[in-house]
């Protein structure tokens, strides 16, 4: 595959400065450079969940094949109702769903009918069992609690036949696996699972597991990103801590680039890094770093390394814990989706009403980990989690949502809605 070189996408944005890149811009720099995964196979429905759809689905037949009834009660011809007063109906027979009424229904007749039966010939409107009374073996219809067409659910109203119920690029959601088995279809077309590599770089790092020497912490990225990249479903390569060492991080690299689409890091790519990280990185492809205007998050690599033709993306992602999280949200996870091929949207925000003043300078965009609830008046409140150091795991772990400050935007005064991105259904 061809590639539009990364100085040319650079290009392409106005004014941009690698030292001090707003996050919109970063964010469309990745969209820009990313390839998509082109194998396509076919799963079992139930093998699909959470896999992006690789063709659109056309229905072959209309959803529900026939008209039947929504209700269970008694199908009538809507000519039949009285225009004042009640309605009496002698009863032709019945209808079931899966063992429908065959015959003829004369005029003055209506038919006993369950939810889900076929509607029988001629027959427009269905009035629920329970508005109904029984007199001397007649049905009888007060006036005025149906109207022609009621209760009865026409032939292709979910679906219809030769219009496509999805569309390639969807990632598939249990309604999509129903909808699926809806059309008779046992196997759906997905696009092959992106792989991700990831390793942690740093020789202060230990493995649980290890004693964790003076001077040291536990390696913990790795499993943040282990995690998040399970909640995307891709498939996720773990290939340890990487000593600082340039050959030991040369062959991680290579090895890395060689079996996956993308490869994540995390350490090693702030400004006056000691470490050997970033030199390796130079030599092994196209990569560049980046000063972000964000808080946290600011240094950030990104890049394409391995054998030409056969490049891996590579997103090298700050050493501090927090930082790891909040640039995954901000740029790897939608990268990684259009690399899926989805065609996902931007993620729902929450506009929440600040508890308390919120510090905050313009010209960089900072994500604060908050608790978001919504107050017995319907609307929803935010407050920080302690403190907001990017080395602190806790504030995210005790946050239910990040609070997303805009570029542009100032101090933020009590009570000041604020942008949220809640956590449920995405960490
Ligand atoms: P760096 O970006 O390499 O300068 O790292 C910034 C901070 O994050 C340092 O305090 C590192 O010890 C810490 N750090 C880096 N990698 C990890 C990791 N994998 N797990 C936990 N902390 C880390
Ligand atoms: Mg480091």
């Amino acid at each position: 595959m061809t590639h539009t070189a990364l100085a040319d996408i650079a290009s392409c944005l106005s004014g941009y400065d690698p030292n001090a890149l707003p996050v919109a811009q970063a964010q469309e720099f990745i969209s820009r450079m990313v390839p998509r995964v082109q194998a396509v196979e076919s799963l079992a429905i139930r093998s699909a969940l959470g896999r992006v759809l690789a063709r659109d689905v056309v229905s072959p037949i209309d959803v529900p094949a026939h008209d039947n009834s929504a209700m269970d009660g008694f199908a009538l011809r809507s000519a039949d109702m009285a225009a004042e007063g009640d309605t009496l109906l002698m009863v032709a027979g019945t209808g079931l769903a899966g063992a429908q009424f065959e015959g003829d229904v004369p005029a003055g007749h209506c038919v006993r009918i369950m939810t889900g039966a076929v509607m029988p010939a001629g027959l427009d409107t269905v009035v629920p069992q329970e508005f109904t009374k029984l007199v001397d073996g007649q049905v009888l219809l007060p006036a005025g609690v149906v109207r022609a067409g009621d209760n009865r659910r026409l032939a292709g109203e979910d679906l219809k036949r030769g219009e496509p119920a999805l569309r390639a690029g969807r990632v598939l959601r249990p309604a999509d696996l129903g909808l699926l088995a809806s059309l008779g279809q046992a196997e759906v077309p997905v696009r092959r699972r992106l792989r991700v590599a990831f390793f942690s770089t740093g020789d202060e790092l230990r493995s649980i597991g290890e004693p964790l020497d003076a001077g040291c912490v536990y390696d913990s990225n790795r499993y943040t990103i282990w995690a998040m990249l399970q909640r995307l479903g891709v498939e996720a390569i773990d290939m340890g801590v990487v000593r600082d060492d340039p050959a030991a991080l040369e062959t991680a690299f290579r090895e890395a680039a060689a079996c996956a689409d993308a490869v994540i890091t995390s350490g090693g790519v702030s400004v006056g890094e000691a470490d050997h990280t970033k030199a390796v990185m130079k030599t092994l492809g196209e990569v560049l770093f980046w000063k972000i205007a964000m808080r946290p998050g600011r240094p950030m690599a990104i890049g394409r390394i391995g054998e030409p033709g056969r490049e891996a993306v590579l997103f090298g992602l700050p050493g501090n814990p927090v930082a790891v999280m909040v640039t995954f949200y901000a740029f790897v996870r939608e990268a990684l989706l259009a690399m899926s091929g989805a065609t996902a949207g931007p993620l729902p925000l929450i506009r929440a009403a600040s508890a308390t003043p919120i510090r905050k300078k313009a010209g960089r965009t900072e994500y604060q980990r908050g608790i978001v609830e919504r107050g017995t008046d319907g609307q929803w409140s935010v407050r920080i989690t302690g403190s907001q150091g990017s080395g602190v795991l806790r504030s995210m772990s005790e946050a239910n949502g990040l609070i997303v400050l805009g570029h542009e935007q100032g101090n933020v005064a009590a009570g000041e809605l604020v942008d949220v991105l809640p956590f449920e259904g995405l960490i």
